[in-house]
């Protein structure tokens, strides 16, 4: 069993979609099991039609809750959060007592430590879900960050976790992670234990600096890196520096994508949450290139002595 992260160093790369249609090409060939670690923007499970069969709670930190009966209006809370957090009462709302901005409150508990009543309790709160489910490609785990919280290295440890025992129980040839954008805690969490780091780039002076960082958070993890350059014609300079980038890194640039008004169209459909048309038209340079990364991506972890490739044939890629 192999694992297979595709990253990026921002969001927009079209990484998520590669993903989709590189789990679409391995499952051609085996058992994929795909594992959507971008959990701020989890848009794989869409893409790939997923159902979910069982969703964890994931717990997150604590947020303070002022109950409105105990409170004397002494202000102490409010002097003394530092984050802005105690909303005060305003003659314009109908709040008579303080609150507390859930989406401001960093759990602290110094509020509840200071007031004088009682009248602040610290509450659990839900960071989000880690689900397992059914996809168009077979088993998904994924994971869904609530807004303003900010345990998501965690929660995508807790996806990749899940992502694991299902290729276990299902014997899967291959597990498939969409990673999250960035180079901070989540992208180290989702990289753990991958065999091969798929860099998804662009051709543009952003696309640049992300993959620079990208690799040389995937030399300090002895990461395998191959390079994807999507939208390589909507700037032949970027285009180059990228080839050049990969040169001076010893980063293998394995397929570019043209840009592709299909692959675009199927970007923004994922963005807007509609799944009904994730397709791209068999024989378009983008499909081309897909079925070419996937070839890639095979051959450079087959066994020695096995490499893959030589015994394929050619496969029609319906999406
Ligand atoms: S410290 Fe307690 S009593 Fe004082 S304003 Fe805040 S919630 Fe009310
Ligand atoms: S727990 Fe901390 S951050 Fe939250 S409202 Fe109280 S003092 Fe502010």
């Amino acid at each position: 069993m192999k694992t297979v992260v595709i990253a990026s160093g921002k969001g927009g790369t079209g990484k998520t979609t590669l993903t989709a249609l590189l789990a679409h090409r391995a499952a051609l060939e085996g058992t994929v099991v795909v594992a959507d670690a971008d959990v701020e923007a989890a848009n794989l499970p869409i893409a790939l039609r997923a159902e979910s069969t069982s969703c964890e709670e994931f717990a997150g930190g604590a947020t303070a809750v002022v109950d409105p009966a105990l409170c004397v209006a002494c202000c102490m809370c409010a002097r003394a959060c530092r984050f802005d957090a105690i909303l005060w009462p305003d003659e314009t709302s109908f709040a008579q007592t303080y609150r507390v901005d859930p989406l401001v409150c960093e759990g602290c508990g110094l509020c509840a430590e200071l007031c004088p009543s009682d009248a602040i309790t610290m509450v659990p709160s839900i960071a989000g879900r880690a689900c397992v489910g059914t996809a168009a490609t077979g088993p998904i785990a994924f994971g869904e960050l609530q807004p303003a919280q900010d345990l998501s290295g965690k929660l995508v440890t807790a996806v990749r976790e899940r992502g694991d025992a299902l290729a276990d129980e299902h014997e899967a040839d291959w597990i498939l992670v969409d990673g999250p954008p960035g180079i901070g805690c989540p992208v180290i969490a989702s990289v753990s234990g991958a065999d091969v780091l798929v860099a998804v780039t662009e051709p543009s002076l952003s696309g640049e600096h992300d993959l620079r960082r990208l690799s040389e958070l995937a030399r300090q993890f002895s990461l395998l890196v191959k390079v994807v350059l999507n939208k390589a014609d909507l700037s032949e300079r970027g285009a180059d520096a990228i080839r050049h980038l990969c040169k001076q890194e010893q980063i293998e640039l394995i397929a570019t994508i043209p840009f592709d008004p299909a692959m675009a169209a199927i970007s923004v459909q994922l963005a807007d949450g509609d799944d009904s048309a994730a397709t791209l038209p068999l024989g378009s340079e983008a499909a081309e290139a897909v079925d070419i990364i996937w070839r890639e991506i095979a051959s450079a972890l087959a066994p020695t002595g096995d490499p893959a490739g030589e015994n394929d044939q050619d496969i029609a890629i319906l999406y």
